[in-house]
């Protein structure tokens, strides 16, 4: 045995004897913050990140521990983004076309008018490449994505007066959030860009004269049916709006790789919780609307024709002037060619089908 094999083995006998070694399969106690871009009164959204928080703690014995906070506690709700790019907080939850400010292409991550419903967001996400080309444009803001919560195809909103034309959304003034605004304010309409607890106020005293939100479960809590008779529907720029969970690059890299493990199935619970969650409270929601006079109508024609064509000359727009957007939505909108092709034949005929029976 040379000197250095000696030496060596020494150091090992003196690591063991210190009791060191077996300690390479223990984890570190792991302590982050999350932000989240809603407030706690919404329980199906907000309570998504909790349900992360939630597993990741149980998953991991304890040792990694989230604490959950609301929008504005310990980032404002539009500043998520900015903080966790920071890495002054490890992680954030939020509804990226919020971001569209920064890049249109964060849109593509979450939900454009006339895109994706929830299922073939999730599909996109996971089985296309949608996963693999956010996270590269995410790249750029140093994080990493994980789809976490959908709400499904919500409601086109609550309108004080009855919509019959295109003509008719003419200046209406009307809370939207996000990148759909971008689509709607070419029909003529004027976008607001209203946060959750001021809709209300602005609805009754009519400084605004519509307002869009999630859907039944959600807007019923925020009383809309009181001040506007007309819920509309569907909410064309949002088929399937997908929640992301951001996580600063160098937080992530530094997790052992059980605690990377436990991250991603956390999430991936967390996604699949929330849509359900929507799909078992919506029903019960819309019934007591309605029973309570709330009058649905749908989009007229016109309207959804002029909407389509819209979003669509923007798309080309955005594809001439931003490299970003082009590369995702060239794959984004073949993905959505095909599923949708799919889908014609078997989702769309057996709901429509079981919809028209008695049950
Ligand atoms: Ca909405």
């Amino acid at each position: 045995m040379d000197r250095r094999s000696i030496l060596k083995n020494a150091g090992i006998a003196g690591v063991l004897a210190a009791g060191a070694a077996p300690a390479v399969h223990a984890q570190q106690a792991v302590r982050w913050r999350l932000a989240s871009s809603f407030p706690k009164a919404l329980d199906t959204i907000f309570g998504a990140a909790e349900t992360f928080a939630k597993h990741v703690k149980e998953m991991s014995g304890g040792k990694f521990e989230i604490s959950v906070h609301a929008a504005g506690e310990i980032a404002p709700a539009l500043g998520v983004v900015d903080a966790v790019q920071q890495g002054s907080m490890e992680c954030a939850h939020t509804a990226p076309y919020y971001f569209f400010g920064k890049n249109e292409a964060f849109a593509l991550g979450c939900a454009i008018p006339f895109g994706l419903n929830s299922r073939q967001m999730t599909a996109w996400m996971y089985q296309g490449n949608g996963l693999t080309l956010m996270r590269e444009f995410y790249a750029k803001y140093s994080m990493i994505n994980f789809p976490m919560g959908n709400t499904g195809a919500q409601m086109g909103g609550w309108f004080r007066k009855e919509i019959k034309s295109v003509k008719d959304l003419k200046g209406l003034k009307f809370r939207t959030g996000g990148f759909p605004g971008k689509a709607i304010e070419r029909l003529g309409v004027i976008p607001q860009n209203i946060p959750g607890g001021e809709i209300y106020t602005a609805l009754e005293k009519g400084t605004i004269d519509a307002c869009e939100w999630v859907g039944p479960y959600d807007d019923q809590k925020l009383g809309f049916n009181k001040v506007a008779p007309y819920y509309y529907y569907p909410g064309w720029w949002e088929g399937g709006p997908q929640l992301d969970l951001f996580i600063n690059q160098k937080a992530f890299d530094a997790l052992s790789s059980e605690n990377k493990a436990i991250v991603q199935n956390a999430a991936a619970y967390a996604h699949t919780d929330m849509q359900a969650k929507y799909d078992a409270k919506n029903p019960a929601a819309l019934k007591q609307l309605v029973g309570s006079g709330t009058k649905l109508r749908p989009f007229p024609k016109d309207v959804m024709a002029a909407a389509f064509k819209e979003a669509m000359a923007l798309y080309s727009e955005l594809n001439a002037k931003n490299e970003d957007w082009k590369k995702i939505y060239a794959d984004f909108s073949k993905f959505r060619a095909d599923s949708n092709l799919w889908f014609r034949f078997t989702e769309a005929n057996f709901d429509k089908f079981m919809q028209e029976q008695k049950l």
